[in-house]
């Protein structure tokens, strides 16, 4: 099958009876649903743009071994060529949604990518396991897929080693085995994207702690979202059925986040990557880079939302007529240097790869990574500086009803600015607030400090990669000098 059109997802994602919850209800059809339909067209929009004939060239490759054509976040980069072209198309994707939907389809895509290059990697537990991430990832790239991940146990207590206790009763755990396959129970989050999803893939960073060799907790698989069993607990929506006038992000680009419990779930034997091998789960990601290529995708992610809010806060300092002034001038420029330092690091990624044990050009994990680890201090600041530039003019936010009722003259009057007509200012600063001040702004205020986990955990990885020696030496033989 070639790549998929929007109106194909959507109708797949119609016909999938996966068990969604939302508001105390079970939604029976995601496409249509208030607080999901707008996510949903979202993710639509971008398999319109990926099957679109004018862009279709950039958006695609052909598959080596089979000739198909597969969307491109589904190569197995190769070149640095591959690279840098499955990075253009996966900024064309997050130019789309500004940015704001992190677990667009080409997160995933790029993982199982690079896992389906180093399947090796899963037959070191079970010989037929490589198989199977083999066959996985070409089912998912032929048709075009769209998969949410969980990776984190739910937990009820908290050790200040850090160290989790898995025999609490709510991380997830194979219970039984049978002929057929695993029997899973427990819970995971966080599933972004879950309900607009038509896979879950299953895996954890988060055993890295765990002291045994075997566990019934060490996991790694993928199933369809409607396997039974399967239920997704979503949290209340941000799209709160407004217009784009009045609420032009959250109206678009609601990805939804949600619990998963897995009730007695099987897991068929082909589905299943890595189980009960601690050290396997815990190495995955760094042994087979797939954090690098993840963190690659995030790259072309984070320059879309830099240019977003750099694009804004100079629109917004141009309407107020403050462009002039030093204090306007001091944090545009502290926008510019993380939209800069973004794209500095997202190409000396692509510049420093490498080709991997497993022949997949590696981006360079020092760059990428980087990425993750500044945006959790950097994407707040730049919220604040679109508050500290907004001041209440991100309160001065008619509806569009206010724009064509009775007050519409009053409005055109007072709100309007020496560069700008009312209905221009409001609109945007309608995009100012929705990324600075509503819930769906501070949701992503929230992701971006957490999706890649917490930030002892980034620092402690950031640090271990990096190599130490260079620089110890460095001070070591200045402090040796005469
Ligand atoms: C919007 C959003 C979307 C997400 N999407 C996904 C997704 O699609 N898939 C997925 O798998 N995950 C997703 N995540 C989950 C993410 O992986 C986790 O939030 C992240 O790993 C942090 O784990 P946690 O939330 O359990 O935080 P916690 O472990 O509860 O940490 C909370 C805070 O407490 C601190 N802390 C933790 N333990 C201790 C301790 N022992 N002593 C002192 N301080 C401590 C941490 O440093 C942190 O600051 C998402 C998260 C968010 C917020």
């Amino acid at each position: 099958m070639p790549t998929r059109t929007g109106a194909q997802y959507l109708a797949a994602l119609k016909a999938r009876q996966t068990e969604v919850w939302l508001r105390g209800e079970r939604v029976t059809d995601v496409t249509i649903h208030p607080g999901l339909a707008g996510g949903a067209k979202a993710i639509a929009s971008l398999y319109d743009l990926q099957s679109d004939p004018a862009h279709r060239e950039s958006m695609t490759f052909t598959d080596p071994d089979t000739g198909d054509t597969l969307g491109l976040s589904f190569i197995i980069p190769r070149t640095h060529e591959d690279l840098v072209r499955r990075r253009e198309m996966m900024l064309k994707w997050a130019r789309t949604t500004c940015g704001m939907m992190g677990r667009s389809p080409d997160f995933m895509n790029v993982t199982f990518a690079c896992w389906a290059g180093s399947a090796d990697y899963f037959g070191r537990g079970r010989p037929e396991f490589a198989d199977n991430m083999r066959r996985y990832y070409r089912y998912i790239a032929e048709n075009d897929l769209v998969l949410t991940h969980s990776l984190i146990n739910l937990q009820r207590s908290r050790n200040v080693s850090g160290t989790f206790n898995l025999q609490e009763g709510t991380a997830l755990q194979v219970i039984r085995e049978t002929s057929a396959g695993i029997i899973v129970k427990g819970a995971r989050v966080l599933a972004t994207l879950g309900p607009l999803a038509d896979e879950i893939a299953v895996y954890s960073p988060r055993l890295a702690q765990h002291v045994d060799q075997h566990s019934p907790f060490a996991l790694s698989f993928a199933l369809p979202c409607d396997t039974k069993g399967l239920r997704f607990l979503c949290r209340d929506s941000f799209d709160q059925e407004k217009s784009h006038f009045d609420h032009p992000l959250g109206s678009r680009f609601e990805e939804m986040d949600s619990v998963v419990f897995f009730d007695d779930v099987l897991v068929p034997w082909d589905r299943v990557f890595i189980y009960g091998d601690v050290g396997l789960l815990n190495g995955t990601a760094s042994i087979t880079h797939s954090s690098a290529h993840t963190a690659h995708q995030g790259c072309a992610k984070n320059l879309a939302k830099c240019e977003l809010v750099l694009g804004v806060a100079l629109l917004m300092t141009e309407t107020l007529g403050n462009s002039h002034l030093p204090h306007a001038e001091d944090r545009i420029g502290e926008l510019v240097m993380y939209t800069e330092l973004m794209r500095a690091c997202m190409r000396a990624a692509e510049a420093d790869a490498e080709l991997d044990e497993w022949g997949i050009m590696c981006p360079a994990p020092l760059p990428a990574e980087t990425t993750r680890n500044l945006f959790m201090t950097a994407y707040p600041r730049m919220v604040e500086i679109l508050q500290l530039l907004g001041s209440s003019s991100l309160m001065i936010l008619p509806t569009e009803a206010d724009m064509d009722g009775p007050l519409a003259g009053h409005i055109e009057q007072y709100l309007a600015t020496d560069s700008s007509t009312a209905r221009d200012r409001v609109k945007l600063f309608h995009l100012a607030w929705d990324i600075s001040c509503s819930s769906f702004g501070n949701r992503q205020v929230l992701y971006e400090r957490f999706f890649a986990s917490d930030p002892l955990t980034r620092a402690r990885a950031l640090t271990a990669m990096f190599p130490k020696q260079q620089v110890t030496d460095r001070v070591r033989s200045f402090l040796a000098r005469d």
